[in-house]
């Protein structure tokens, strides 16, 4: 297996980069490194109007197509910028559910008139999007969702609560998934519906998170109303659509994400340095065994780069599950190597210090975009080919 990259691929890494250097300097220079995991709240009107340059610029979505914002680029270049853009400092990006969620998801399911009406202003980082699937009773039985919409008249009507929804508080747009046959199999009864956030029957509650900040909100629909067409996919056939979002959901950003983490980890390393911590000969052996699955990590990114579209490869199975208990585990050890000091807040009441959000932060790497358990479900039933566990109706 050749996992170099291509000579155009290598020349489309220094164009990347290049515009990055060039670009994240003067007023974008202090959003460098910011907005990542535990740090959401961090400059959000600086970093969308770096979105929206990045938009201008023809640097972000570069994955759609050109006629609707995008550059076409294939799933290796896709992979090539996150690489760049996290190792150019990058700041967390506040579409990111638009660009790697709803936009692919979009593209693959969508109407011709719906690809025109959402894709560009996603680009362009005038429309953001949160992802309304969990419910207080359906998470990992996501199939289970309970808030229910009907057609009356051009419109949907919506009732019901979602929970942990990420950026709900920031977004104008929510894919959502409802129930739309009260009575037929719970997978064949959901509709992937497009709902407008700015509106009276939506009510949006920020949930307080141990770092302090509110990344996830609960949000009520309460009589919300959207257009008939605003519909991805058939009505009663959103279930295919949903999983194929969770598909892109394990895509090129994520793949790309290696360069984020060897930022963090140099960042580890560096104070172990500085404080003595490196003496230690345990934690020296696990920053080397950091060092080490992280390059593990991009190996297997490597080997997944020849398997693209709505469908899971088998080694895009185990990122999800490597990926997340590789970064909680860094987040213990970055405590680790902070020692006492990890325990006393920056200022006074909660003011926590980068190390400190990110180890918070990363508890609940395991648990979203699927937890630890349900992948190794996943990686049991269609990677291995075990019997499956019961389901329920
Ligand atoms: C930071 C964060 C951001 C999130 N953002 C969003 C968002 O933007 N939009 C959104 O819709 N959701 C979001 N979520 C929700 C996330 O998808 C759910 O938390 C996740 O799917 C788990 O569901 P649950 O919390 O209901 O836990 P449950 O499904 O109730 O699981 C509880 C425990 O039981 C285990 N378990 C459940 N079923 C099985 C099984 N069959 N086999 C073995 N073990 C099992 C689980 O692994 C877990 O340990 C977010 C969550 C977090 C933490």
């Amino acid at each position: 297996m050749d996992l170099r990259f291509s000579e155009e691929d290598e020349a489309f890494r220094r164009e990347v980069a290049q515009w990055l250097a060039d670009n994240l300097s003067g007023e974008f220079a202090v959003v460098r490194g910011r907005g990542g995991p535990g740090d959401e709240h961090a400059l959000f009107e600086e970093r969308r109007a770096w979105e929206r340059k990045m938009g201008e610029a023809g640097w972000s979505c570069i994955g759609f197509p050109k006629e609707y914002g995008g550059r076409g680029a294939t799933f290796t270049q896709q992979v090539i910028y996150y690489e760049e853009y996290a190792r150019a400092g990058g700041p967390g990006r506040i579409g990111h559910i638009g660009e790697t969620l709803l936009g692919p998801t979009i593209i693959a399911f969508g109407t011709e008139e719906q690809k025109h009406r959402f894709l560009p202003p996603i680009v362009k980082a005038e429309e953001l999007w949160c992802q309304g699937y969990s419910e207080p009773n359906a998470g990992s039985d996501l199939a289970n969702v309970q808030t229910k919409a009907r057609l009356e008249g051009n419109e949907w009507v919506i009732e019901g609560q979602k929970v942990w929804t990420s950026g709900a508080q920031w977004s104008d747009w929510c894919f959502a998934l409802c129930r739309t046959d009260p009575n037929a199999p719970n997978h064949k009864a959901i509709s992937y519906l497009l709902v407008p956030m700015r509106q009276k029957g939506v009510e949006i509650r920020p949930i307080v998170q141990m770092t302090g900040d509110s990344e996830f909100s609960e949000v009520f629909f309460d009589g919300a109303r959207t257009a008939a067409e605003n519909i991805v996919g058939t009505v009663n056939g959103g279930w295919a659509v949903a999983m194929g979002t969770l598909a892109f959901e394990r895509g090129a950003s994520t793949l790309g994400q290696q360069h984020s983490f060897q930022n963090e980890l140099e960042q580890v390393v560096e104070i172990a340095q500085a404080n003595g911590a490196a003496d230690d000969p345990v934690i020296r052996q696990r920053l080397a065994d950091a060092w080490i699955e992280l390059r593990i990590m991009r190996f297997n990114a490597l080997r997944a780069f020849s398997h693209e579209g709505t469908e899971l490869s088998r080694e895009a199975m185990i990122t999800k599950l490597y990926w997340a208990t590789w970064h909680r585990s860094l987040g213990k050890l970055a405590m680790d190597v902070l020692g006492a000091q990890s325990e006393i807040a920056d200022t006074l009441p909660y003011g926590l210090n980068r190390l400190q959000r990110l180890f918070l932060f990363t508890r609940s790497d395991t648990i979203y975009a699927g937890t630890n358990q349900i992948q190794r479900n996943i990686i049991a039933e269609r990677a291995l080919g075990l019997p499956r566990e019961p389901r329920g109706k």
